[in-house]
């Protein structure tokens, strides 16, 4: 199995990158900000706690979101490999994904660190926000998600090279250069 973690700040471009992946290597998806904003849609329980989080910009708590993932992961039965896209954003999160994949015999096979700078970052999701309607796309939440994402998400990366399993993506330039670099590093690992 590949299972990859995609992973890189709010803005990087990790849903686009993603849907070429998907395509080129015939893996599942599994956002879990999507998943929420989906029980959001549904006014779920989950939806309603997640919320809150989502519209101050803050993270969902680790185990909402490993107990959410691990009904995703079995719902799904991937066949090729997964693609984990927002997940892990903790190191809680990350030692959670390596027991449940260690737990169905496989493991996560790379982790692509999308790296992009802090401006582009914010207007590409500003830009975003005038089309996606989401309701975490406005400047004081961008702000704010940026705050947590340097705080709590990005010391992740330093897990992942213990691990041996982290790559550094230049996440500038057009999206078929980008995902250039990123089959280069993904066939390394197959
Ligand atoms: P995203 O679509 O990945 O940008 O996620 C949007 C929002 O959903 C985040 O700002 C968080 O509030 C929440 N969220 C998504 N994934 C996670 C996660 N793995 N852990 C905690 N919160 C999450």
């Amino acid at each position: 199995m590949l299972n990859v973690v995609i992973f890189g700040a709010p803005g990087s471009g990790k849903g686009t990158q993603s849907e070429l992946i998907i395509k080129e290597y015939g893996l599942d998806h599994i956002s879990t900000g999507d998943v929420l904003r989906g029980e959001m849609k549904a006014g779920t329980e989950l939806g309603k706690i997640a919320k809150d989080y989502i519209e101050k910009g803050q993270l969902v708590p680790d185990d909402l979101i490993v107990s959410m993932l691990a009904n995703v992961l079995d719902s799904k039965k991937p066949a090729a490999g997964v693609i984990f896209d927002g997940f892990p954003r903790t190191i809680p999160q990350a030692k959670a994904l390596k027991k449940m994949l260690n737990e169905r015999g496989t493991d996560v096979s790379i982790m692509l660190n999308l790296q992009v700078d802090e401006d582009e970052l914010i207007q590409r999701l500003l830009e975003r926000g005038k089309i996606s309607g989401r309701s975490d796309d406005n400047l004081e939440t961008i702000k704010s998600r940026l705050e947590v994402y340097h705080t709590q998400t990005a010391p992740l990366a330093d897990y992942y090279v213990e691990e041996g399993k982290h790559v550094a993506i230049n996440g500038m330039g057009t999206i078929e250069e980008i995902f250039g670099r990123i089959k280069e590093a993904v066939n390394n690992v197959k």
